[in-house]
């Protein structure tokens, strides 16, 4: 304790004892002893809370703990915002701006959630969006961004992995710095430990499975999902030549990419064919030849065929280039891209919804995503947004609709009385709507005239018209 308030006067980071607990850790875990009596610190055996994290004597449940308080929390503040009439849009911003971060620092700091933590958390959420209802809008679909027909609502397990991938732009930042040297334990890698993300995906498995640490672990399984699958050879031949060993001989073949041997393509000559080894000696100042042809073993037999191929059409090509995707990782200050790759790779079109349209409107514009904007260009009305989107995606209900489910007594339209109420005729076919169309179409040409004849006067002017002040686009539909 000396130590401690030796620490305070010099540093002016004095301790404030009233508001510290202390407990054992290690061998005295648990145990009633009580040491500087004289302090009156308050003694605890159960968990304490440091930065936002409750730390509990058993690691193995102190990540479930911290998840589960703050969904208490969660609970109760969306309960708050239950009783407001506000569209899945609305709604989708206040858990983005209010309940989201409440997370953000456990994601960011501790291990991943169990999947019963996520599906609880998703529950919650789609929950608070269709008002304890089943989902109208596919989860995966309603996760994507409005021009491809979602309404951004956020994907947790991608928001966790982009939130993980963030730590290793901040080893990149500083890559000698104190807690990024801890890595090389971690990792059991003595040098170039921030080399370990340029791995490809089977290498940074074989990785994931020697290492303990659950929070590492997870990061590597984030930075997993960006990898490719598929390579060409272009990039199979810009691969680092530590994904061709054993995880174990990682620092020594460090040594060679410091060197200048870093990728597959340093091995080979113009003609696609593996250097000889003295020319590899000759850089690498290795006399070990078999750590070299134990490499070339490792390479699969039908990508020495194709980058022989390669080579022999491409003498020329330049293949060297570094990983994109990391260079872009490292340089960029903003990585939210990371966040939309994940979530792609989830995110399912509204296809089906789109080619109904298609089958009932005929020639309809290839490129669907124009449609998805339009409300958004349009209008900063959730509401209309919102019932724009419904027609889109055919979850507006008809009479044709509430008759099929027994709700209504009728299926014809509410106007005519005369054809079915689809959402076409509604809309479209039906003629008072069609009158109605007609009204609206004489109205903006009536506008346009006014605005071409009033050019001085801007815009404004036209929109403030007295005899249209009424009117409000709302007043139609709702
Ligand atoms: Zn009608």
């Amino acid at each position: 304790m000396e130590i401690i308030y030796q620490f305070g006067r010099i540093s002016g980071l004095r301790l404030n004892v009233s508001k510290s607990q202390a407990v054992w850790l290690g061998s005295k875990t648990g145990s009633n002893e009580t040491i500087c009596d004289d302090l009156n610190i308050l003694w605890t055996n159960d968990t304490f809370k440091v930065l936002g994290i409750v730390f509990t004597n058993n690691l193995k449940g102190m990540v479930d703990l911290n998840y589960k308080e703050k969904i208490l929390s969660t609970k109760r503040l969306l309960g708050s915002w239950v009783q407001r009439d506000l569209t899945p849009i609305g709604k989708i911003t206040i858990l983005k701006s209010l309940a989201l971060p409440k997370f953000i620092h456990l994601f960011s700091s501790l291990p991943n959630p169990s999947k019963a933590i996520i599906s609880e958390l998703d529950k919650i959420f789609f929950r608070f969006i269709w008002n304890n209802k089943p989902d109208k809008i596919k989860r995966s679909t309603i996760i994507g961004s409005y021009e491809k027909g979602g309404l951004n609502m956020v994907h947790i397990p991608s928001f966790i992995s982009y939130i993980k991938i963030k730590w290793i732009k901040r080893i990149y930042n500083n890559p000698k710095g104190s807690w990024q040297k801890l890595l090389s334990y971690i990792f059991d890698i003595r040098e170039d430990t921030e080399g370990v993300w340029g791995l490809n995906k089977h290498k940074l498995l074989e990785l994931r499975k020697i290492i303990s640490n659950e929070f590492w672990k997870d990061v590597i399984s984030a930075i997993m999902l960006l990898k490719k699958d598929n390579l060409t050879t272009s990039e199979f031949l810009q691969e680092d030549i530590r994904n061709f060993c054993n995880i174990s001989e990682y620092s020594f073949y460090t040594k060679w990419c410091l060197q200048g041997i870093n990728c597959v393509n340093d091995l080979i000559n113009q003609h696609g064919n593996f250097k000889q080894f003295e020319e590899i000696q000759n850089i690498s100042g290795c006399n070990n030849f078999l750590k070299y042809y134990q490499i070339i073993e490792k390479i699969p037999m039908d990508w020495k065929k194709r980058i022989k191929e390669f080579k022999v059409n491409n003498s020329l090509l330049d293949v060297c280039e570094d990983d994109e995707l990391l260079i872009k990782l490292i340089s960029n200050k903003c990585i939210k891209f990371v966040y939309e790759i994940l979530r792609n790779k989830v995110f399912q079109s509204p296809d089906t919804r789109i080619m109904k349209w298609k089958h009932e409107l005929g020639n309809m514009n290839e490129e669907y995503n124009h449609y998805y904007l339009f409300p958004k260009k349009c209008s900063s009305d959730t509401s209309l947004i919102y019932f724009q989107y419904r027609i889109l995606n055919r979850i507006l209900s008809t009479n044709t609709f509430l008759f099929r489910l027994n709700i209504s007594e009728t299926n014809l339209c509410t106007f005519c009385a005369v054809e079915e109420e689809t959402l076409t005729h509604l809309f479209y076919d039906c003629v008072h709507v069609r009158n109605l169309w007609n009204e609206i179409h004489q109205w903006l040409a009536e506008l346009l005239k006014y605005f071409l004849m009033n050019r001085s006067f801007g815009p404004v002017l036209v929109l403030n018209q007295p005899v249209r002040k009424n009117f409000n686009w709302s007043d139609f539909f709702f």
